[in-house]
């Protein structure tokens, strides 16, 4: 099968929701980002959760929601969260989960409620797998996958890049085409959170071996009928430069109340919105928006504060490429999607 790629733009039709109800987890993983103190310990009660999905949902418009964790199978009340978000009239409802998917979580939800159920694997082998999510963690995930599309989901994997994996990546479109997988996400590792212990072990990859990589492995999964989103990370010096936080509509939303509209800026509480009393209010000054306005050479204002590192330089001091969005995706179909 033939595969075509694209780099897509942010739409600014639709609004997405990265709803995180609680950050509890059953793993550790060594490059997880989730950071209470930032993001609160809160496992946040069904009616409130019911309460926020209300707020953002819109049925005249598309509105996508996300499930997120910590592990958001360990929250008891999921199943009446996807409920309610159908009912709500969410565009498109997934749940991304570390794969041991608690609670019975299949047998409440049907495959009309649940867009995707995504599954976060960073290895094609349990042994790579395991260092960077824990022991077991291959096994679990991999039986929850196969599971979930034995009973008719659509499924996804997600696989965060970096340089204890890229190794394995091009192992990952025969294993998907073989779990029966629709589609699949290649994250680059993010300098935050819980990287910071694990430093020493754990890299971005170059941007030579990010460009050497990952598209191919995209376009041999886009040939395994598989549709492949990375991020872009890189762009030429003639290539246009929008930040999602000035141009999308994206909600980062945490249990403690804080609303983000760029990921990159999670660990600060510069965070743009906030719930309060179940209402979206603005910050105040300063906080990410007033990042957003700012205009670099080198892109990303974000990227430039925290990953400097992922910038060079030529000898007259001018970035050799600027750096995209971290929201701005490329997209592999296979042709006869395209
Ligand atoms: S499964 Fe997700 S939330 Fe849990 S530790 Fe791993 S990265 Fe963090
Ligand atoms: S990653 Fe950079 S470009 Fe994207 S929203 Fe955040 S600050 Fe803007």
């Amino acid at each position: 099968m033939r595969s075509s790629k694209k780099t897509v733009a942010f739409s600014k039709a639709a609004v997405n929701v990265f709803f995180h109800i609680l950050t509890k987890c059953n793993l550790s993983c060594r490059h997880c980002y989730i950071n209470p103190d930032e993001h609160g310990q809160r496992t946040l009660p069904i009616e409130t959760i019911q309460k926020w999905l209300k707020l953002f949902g819109d049925p005249d418009q598309e509105v996508n929601v996300i499930f997120l964790g910590g592990e958001p199978t360990l929250h008891p009340h999921l199943a009446q969260a996807i409920h309610s978000a159908k009912e709500i009239g969410y565009h498109s409802i997934t749940v991304d989960t570390n794969g041991y998917l608690f609670h019975d979580i299949l047998d409440k939800v049907t495959v009309d409620e649940v867009d995707y159920f995504s599954f976060s694997i960073d290895g094609a082998t349990e042994k790579t797998n395991d260092q960077l999510r824990g022991e077991g963690s291959y096994q679990a995930c991999t039986q929850g996958l196969l599971r979930a599309v034995e009973k008719g989901f659509a499924t996804s994997v997600i696989y965060t890049v970096s340089s204890a994996n890229l190794h394995e990546l091009d192992q990952m479109p025969a294993l998907l085409a073989k779990w029966g997988v629709k589609r699949f996400f290649i994250q680059v590792l993010g300098i935050r959170g819980k990287w910071d212990a694990h430093q020493e072990s754990l890299n971005q990859v170059s941007q030579k071996e990010w460009l050497e990589v990952v598209p191919q492995v995209a376009e041999k999964a886009g040939e395994m009928g598989i549709t492949v989103t990375y991020p872009k990370v890189f762009l030429a010096s003639d290539e246009p430069f929008e930040c999602a936080g000035l141009v999308a509509e994206n909600y980062f939303i945490f249990p403690n109340g804080r609303v983000y509209h760029c990921p990159l800026c999670e660990d600060y509480p510069i965070h743009a919105h906030a719930l309060v009393d179940d209402t979206l209010k603005a910050t105040p000054k300063i906080n990410e928006n007033d990042l957003f306005h700012l205009s670099i050479p080198e892109g990303c204002v974000m990227n430039r504060l925290i990953q400097p590192q992922n910038i060079s330089y030529d000898a007259d001091g001018i970035p050799t490429h600027k750096i995209a969005c971290c929201l701005l995706k490329e997209e592999v179909r296979p042709e006869k999607d395209a």
